[in-house]
Formats: structure tokens, C-alpha cells, sequence
């Protein structure tokens, strides 16, 4: 790292994208995220050693969307363990994050863990025939404990918009129903699903409760072991190769740190050994991603050196 200090360095990125903010087009196919301003940012950045800076507004709770994938993937794979990997791939997808086609020809086990066809399976797989009502309380509260914050909630006008829309994660659901890969009923994963979609977060919360995956699984912080070193690593090396659908490769690109993004504008970035990034910019580019906030990461990354590159 330069001389800077980590607040000069994010407040020095914050002000380099304050020309682009207001670019890219917030995701509109759910009502209830439509209505947000393209043109909010939030930044914050906390180190394994506990040091944070944030610059915008990086305390602004948004749609977690489908950051919650990483959460919920590392929750499953704790209640079933390595089994789940006959059911979800591993491979990026090179599709669009909520493809039907795929599914088909691959005979209803999704590319990864990350597209919305995989999450659903995931989700499926931590439900392990239970039923929302307990599946979702554990998610929030696993966020809650991971963030260090009690106040993280659901955004139910969000989760309802989602139900009411979500047409095509009903088709894909229905799909691998037809092919034996989801237990629940659609119904009850769906439901799940989309509440877990619809926690409400901040840059600081999201950063925070990232950071496990940043040290080897420890939380660094509160000393817990959330998942085994290997987990962590294994976590971190789908989100390098799937956190952003069919531009992940280009997010390695220009980023080069595990990340995942989200349609309400969200990205989770990893800094392995080193930290965990969150930055939040609704307007999003044409694979699902913020634009201004792939954008800070990439500003963030030039001035610390952190690509794992
Ligand atoms: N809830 C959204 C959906 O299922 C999540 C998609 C995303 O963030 N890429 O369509």
C-alpha cells in the first residue's frame, strides 16, 4: 500500500466516481427497487486488524439481493456439507444470472452456487425439510451475528414485490422441482429465498460481516470460526469465478478480488488476509452489477495494490 492512509485512500475514490454517479439503470423488474435514486454511493472498508473507513453513505441500509448467496451458501454447506456439490456446480455460467436454458441441457443441476437457479438449490439444501419460518430466522440471525448488528432486518414491502414478480425463479424452481433437485415444496423455498433477498444492509454492516471470509473463516474480530479454512478459500475462489454471473471474468478483469454483487446496487469484495469492501451504487450495468460501485473497486484497487493479481 502507498503512503495514503486507508481513509485518504477511500475518500480519494469516493471522489473520483462522483462524476459517474447517476450511471448505469437501477433493476426495475422488481417494483419495489425501482423507486431508489441511481444516483446514492456508499463505500466502507474494514481491515482483519479492525480498522475501517468509509466515505458516502456507507451507514444507508440497502436490498442485500443476491450478496445473501454467499451467506446462505456458507450456512448450507455447515448443515450438509460437501454433498451439496451433486446438486450445484461449480463452473462459471457465462449466462445471464437468471437463465432457464442452461438448466435444461444440464439436466437440472445449476452451474454454481450463484446464479439464481443455484441459489435456490442452496437455499433448498440449508431448509433440509424444514420450513421457512425456521430457515429464515436463522439467515437474518446469522447476518445479525456476522455483522455485529441486531437491527439488520427484512424489507417485507421488498420480499412481496419479489413474490409477486418473480415469474421466472418460479419457472427455474419448477424446473429442477421436475428433475428431483429441490425437497421443499417451490412455494416454501421461494419464499425463503426471496426474504433472504430482501435483508436490509449497509456498506459498514456488509463489509463487517464479509470479513470471515477474508481470514481464513475466522471472524477476526469476534474470534468465532464460521467455516473451515478450506470453506473460506473454497467460498472465495466461486466468488472470484461466479460473484457476477456472465461478466465475471471481466470483474477479475478490472477488480481481480472475489466479489459478489447484487441488484440492489451492492458488491461484497474480499481482500484475502487483508480486509473486506462493500460498496453500494444502485444504478447497475446490463449483467446485474453496479456500475459506480464495480467502479470504486476498481479506483480502490489501483491505489492499494490488493488484486490478488
Ligand atoms: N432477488 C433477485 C432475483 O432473484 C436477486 C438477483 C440478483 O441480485 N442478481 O432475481
Amino acid at each position: 500500500m502507498s503512503s495514503e492512509t486507508l481513509a485518504e485512500i477511500v475518500a480519494a475514490v469516493a471522489k473520483e466516481v462522483e462524476p459517474h454517479r447517476g450511471e448505469g439503470r437501477v433493476a426495475d423488474y422488481i417494483p419495489a427497487l425501482a423507486r431508489v435514486d441511481a444516483r446514492r454511493f456508499g463505500l466502507a472498508v474494514i481491515t482483519c486488524d479492525g480498522e475501517a473507513a468509509e466515505a458516502g453513505e456507507a451507514w444507508a441500509p440497502f436490498s442485500i439481493q443476491s450478496i445473501s448467496k454467499v451467506f446462505t451458501l456458507t450456512l448450507a454447506l455447515e448443515r450438509v456439507g460437501e454433498g451439496l456439490w451433486t446438486r450445484v456446480g461449480r463452473e462459471p455460467s457465462g449466462s445471464r444470472f437468471n437463465s432457464i436454458v442452461q438448466l435444461e441441457a444440464e439436466h437440472g443441476v445449476p452451474r454454481n452456487p450463484f446464479i439464481n437457479a443455484g441459489a435456490i438449490v442452496v437455499t433448498d439444501a440449508l431448509m433440509d425439510g424444514r420450513p421457512p419460518a425456521d430457515a429464515i430466522p436463522e439467515i437474518r440471525d446469522g447476518l445479525r451475528r456476522l455483522a455485529d448488528n441486531e437491527a439488520i432486518d427484512i424489507d417485507e414491502e421488498v420480499a412481496r414485490s419479489e413474490a409477486a414478480t418473480g415469474f421466472r425463479n418460479f419457472s427455474l424452481a419448477y424446473f429442477m422441482r421436475g428433475f428431483d433437485n429441490l425437497k421443499s415444496p417451490v412455494d416454501e423455498v421461494l419464499t425463503t429465498y426471496f426474504n433472504q433477498c430482501s435483508l436490509r444492509i449497509s456498506c459498514r454492516q456488509l463489509a463487517r460481516a464479509g470479513l470471515f471470509l477474508a481470514n481464513r473463516g475466522l471472524d477476526p474480530l469476534s474470534g468465532v470460526q464460521v467455516t473451515s479454512p478450506e470453506r473460506a478459500r473454497r467460498i472465495a475462489s466461486l466468488m472470484m469465478t461466479c460473484g457476477h454471473y456472465d461478466a465475471s471474468g471481466d470483474f477479475a478483469f478490472q477488480v481481480g478480488l472475489p466479489g459478489k454483487s447484487g441488484v440492489g446496487g451492492g458488491i461484497l469484495v474480499i481482500v484475502p488476509g487483508k480486509a473486506a469492501v462493500a460498496v453500494w451504487s444502485p444504478g447497475l450495468n446490463e449483467y446485474g452489477t453496479s456500475q459506480v460501485g464495480a467502479l470504486a473497486l476498481e479506483r480502490l484497487v489501483a491505489r492499494t495494490g490488493w488484486s490478488v493479481f
